[in-house]
């Protein structure tokens, strides 16, 4: 089928169009620099920004696709989670599209798009699947049977995402926003051994009952005191080597929850996504512990790993072809959309 995907849920304003598993356009208009200097995404600005950029960014997908609005099968948009302001100007103007072309519309979950996403890169994901997902408000591990069906959650954070740790350490070492990219450029220079950052649910007694658990804000509190420290001390503070020490932390964990994920579900697919799948030291350390486990680990090209409409034109491509019924015309914009929902049901 050909399906286009609309998202809107955070800062990213993304129209992408596939068939099948092929990408024919991805198009998207990003806030990010008007949010740089509040130092996190303010949710009027980023509505205002989805409402100018909307149709200009469908006409752009659409060119690069050289489709028309008639040759489309469906349309999928995010339903949520995210901003409910900013999720509104996708839901409505996907309606709009879907009523005034006569095509059936689907509300999609947008974390369930970040694991579908890698099919347009790798191809069908083999299932049974773990899916690791980190964003900027996320950090799960599901256990995908059938991705069009729904997800096992089988833990996520107690606290921080994993994302929102790389934005808050980036911006108490002074290194801007979004962190993300800019701890992991500025890694490279650091030595990631140079400074012991705590490994969050990983002591035996925390594993009992958080074996698949996440907890990132401990660590964000150890990043600061050490700066604290020095700072006091009167001392220089060595911001790549304490960027490569947080970002190991990071990793280490994730990773090797992951792996204990797939090893203890007896599944051989390990697929990452969500923004902080972009990360490098997270794709290199968990190919190497998949590795030793002959676990096969797929991670989309990092474009595709933050917010974007291919995703969601991904996830709409699988329910179609899974024969999964279109929503209704009245398809809510759900701030808070579970995870245990993939679509809103017809
Ligand atoms: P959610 O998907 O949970 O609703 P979101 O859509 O805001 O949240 P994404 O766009 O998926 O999140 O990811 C953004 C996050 O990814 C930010 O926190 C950003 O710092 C982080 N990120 C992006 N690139 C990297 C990278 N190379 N290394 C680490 N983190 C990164
Ligand atoms: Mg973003
Ligand atoms: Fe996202």
């Amino acid at each position: 089928p050909l399906v286009l995907g609309i998202e809107t849920s955070c800062d990213e304003t993304g129209i992408g169009i596939v068939r099948g598993h092929t990408l024919l356009a991805d198009a998207l208009a990003s806030s990010v620099d008007q949010h740089a200097r509040f130092g996190g995404v303010v949710p009027e600005v980023a509505s205002r920004a989805h409402l100018e950029a909307i149709v200009p960014t469908m006409q752009r997908a659409l060119d690069e696709a050289k489709v028309t609005l008639a040759d489309i099968d469906a349309i999928a948009v995010t339903s949520g989670p995210g901003l409910a302001g900013a999720l509104l100007v996708g839901v409505a103007a996907a309606k709009g599209y879907a009523l005034a072309a006569d095509k059936p519309v689907y509300g999609v979950n947008h974390l369930a798009a970040h694991v579908a996403v890698d099919t347009l890169e790798h191809g069908p994901l083999p299932e049974p699947a773990i899916a690791m997902l980190v964003s900027g408000g996320h950090s799960s591990l599901l256990l995908v049977d059938d991705l069009t069906n729904g997800v096992t959650p089988l833990g996520a954070t107690i606290d921080d995402a994993a994302g929102e740790a790389f934005d808050k350490v980036a911006r108490l070492l002074g290194l801007g926003f979004p962190g993300g990219p800019i701890i992991d450029r500025t890694a490279r220079e650091g030595d990631p051994a140079s400074i012991a950052f705590p490994r969050g649910l990983t002591a035996p007694k925390d594993l009992a009952a958080h074996r698949f658990d996440f907890s990132f804000s401990g660590l964000k509190t150890a990043v600061a005191r050490w700066v604290e420290a020095r700072e006091r001390a009167g001392e220089p503070v060595p911001i790549a080597d304490v960027s490569a020490s947080f970002q190991e932390a990071v990793c280490d964990v994730l990773t090797a929850k992951a792996i204990e994920a797939c090893r203890t579900n007896g599944v051989q697919t390990l697929v990452i996504g969500g923004g902080v799948a972009a990360n490098s030291r997270l794709r290199v350390l968990a190919e190497e512990r998949a590795a030793k486990h002959g676990i096969e680990v797929r991670v989309p090209r990092p474009a595709l790993c933050t917010d974007n409409g291919a995703m969601v034109a991904a996830l709409g491509s699988r329910l179609v072809a899974a024969g999964v019924a279109p929503s209704r015309l009245d398809l809510p914009a759900d701030s808070a959309m579970p995870l245990t929902a993939v679509s809103v049901a017809g």
